[in-house]
């Protein structure tokens, strides 16, 4: 397929690596909004050409698929216009700012007969696909909690609109917790319907951006998911622990793109580590999306479950402004 990037953005170098890696893959165009930023990015990455016009880079190199990886606040608008100009589109997360756009995202996919993917890429895990695997098998019995530690110190690199600018979506609830949602939507195979959250304010973060939070899901069948995300927790190694009434499993270093995970399984009969080797997610997450461009299959999480985790995450951002328990409705419904 014929690619055009939208974003100058750390992730899409790692994106643009991933897919050249797939074979029958080109990079035709990148969008920034600095010429030079743009040309740099081009360079660096074996893009044709950049632009500092989307349209532009639309008419001129008619791109099959675009990734989108700009800030959170122009995912939207960004990709309504690709989905316009007859593009595929893989679109980080959150997909959108507002709820309303990010339906509307999914809609003109659907009128258009487009792909529009999310990259939740933790669904590409295979530890995340044993976890899922196990977990439907009935290997810990029946699943009624999970608690969800993904709370990392967010390197130097990654300081700046995350932690200073809400208008462009940042703040730990709209950059971990819709990863964990979707994660956990993935791995339970249920929805949730309520949450509780509690934000926090260590002092990394500017403009009433919040860089902790706790929430208490429920999801439809009654299981409850304990979740923290925190921007500035020293050395805590993530963990994800699936409470059942025969069991228990656990994956440790699983959260993180570059984490090598383990798994465990403990029961009756002990503690047993589950071998699990640790993969690149952006790989598989693009490399499904490309499969399923071609017609086979769908992308590992779809724009409906890119809209499903921003409702919980701006659920969240409500639970934690208003004190009160949200009710949870299916948005795409
Ligand atoms: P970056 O901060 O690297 O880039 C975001 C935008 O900022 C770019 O599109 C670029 O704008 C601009 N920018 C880049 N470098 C500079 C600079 N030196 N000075 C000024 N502006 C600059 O973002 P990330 O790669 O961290 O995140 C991009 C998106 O990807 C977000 O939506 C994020 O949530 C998502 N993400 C997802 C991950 C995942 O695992 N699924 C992991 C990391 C991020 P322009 O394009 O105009 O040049």
């Amino acid at each position: 397929m014929r690619w055009g990037l939208i974003g100058a953005s750390r992730i899409a170098e790692r994106v643009s690596k991933a897919l050249l890696a797939i074979g029958g893959q080109e990079l035709v165009g990148v969008y920034s909004r600095s010429e030079e930023r743009g040309r740099a990015f081009a360079a660096a990455q074996g893009v044709a050409q950049s632009y500092t016009d989307l349209a532009t880079l639309l008419a001129q190199c008619r791109p099959d698929a675009v990734y989108v990886s700009s800030t959170n606040e122009l995912h939207a608008a960004q990709s309504l216009t690709a989905l316009e100009a007859g593009c595929h589109v893989l679109c980080e997360k959150p997909l959108a700012m507002r709820l309303d756009d990010a339906v509307q995202m999914v809609r003109q996919a659907h009128s258009h007969h487009r792909v529009l993917a999310t990259n939740h890429h933790l669904r590409a895990s295979w530890a995340h696909q044993r976890l899922r695997g196990l977990i439907a098998e009935g290997a810990v019995g029946r699943v009624h909690a999970v608690q969800v530690s993904h709370a990392v110190n967010l390197p130097q690199t990654l300081h700046g609109w995350r932690l200073n600018q809400p208008e462009a979506g940042g703040g730990v609830v709209l950059d971990i917790l819709t990863h964990d949602i979707d994660l956990l939507r993935y791995l339970l195979q249920v929805e949730p319907q309520a949450i509780q959250t509690v934000a926090q304010h260590n002092g990394l973060t500017q403009g009433g951006l919040e860089d902790g939070a706790m929430s208490i899901v429920t999801f439809a069948d009654g299981t409850l998911a304990h979740l923290h995300q925190s921007f500035v927790a020293a050395h805590a190694p993530t963990r994800l622990d699936v409470l059942g009434t025969e069991g228990m499993l656990s994956c440790v270093q699983s959260l993180t793109a570059s984490g090598v995970p383990e798994l465990t399984l403990r029961n009756a009969h002990g503690a047993q580590a589950i071998p699990v080797a640790p993969n690149d997610l952006h790989a598989a997450s693009v490399r499904a999306f490309v499969v399923a461009c071609a017609g086979q299959g769908a992308p590992l999480a779809t724009g409906e479950d890119g809209v499903r985790a921003l409702a919980v995450a701006l659920a969240a951002l409500e639970a934690a402004a208003s004190g009160s328990r949200q009710i949870l409705r299916d948005p795409v419904a």
